[in-house]
């Protein structure tokens, strides 16, 4: 299945672009300390409508989703 359009606009946010109304989470967040103490985190979603699944980190300002290759 292609990928729906909310989910190709997802992949362009940034850090602090929410996720469209169709993703939802799945797992925990997860936690992790950095470098020089820098704490970030990390949450995966699923797509509802075409199942693409993202993982979103505060690592990165830019291009903070992540899709996840097949
Ligand atoms: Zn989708």
């Amino acid at each position: 299945m292609s990928m729906c359009e909310p989910c190709k606009e997802q992949q362009e946010k940034t850090r602090r672009g929410t996720p469209h109304e169709n993703l939802v989470e799945i797992d925990d967040r997860r936690l992790f300390r950095g470098a020089h103490a820098r704490r970030y985190e990390e949450q995966d979603y699923r797509c509802l409508v075409c199942s693409s699944q993202f993982t979103w980190s505060s690592n990165r300002n830019d291009l903070a989703w992540t899709l996840w290759q097949k």
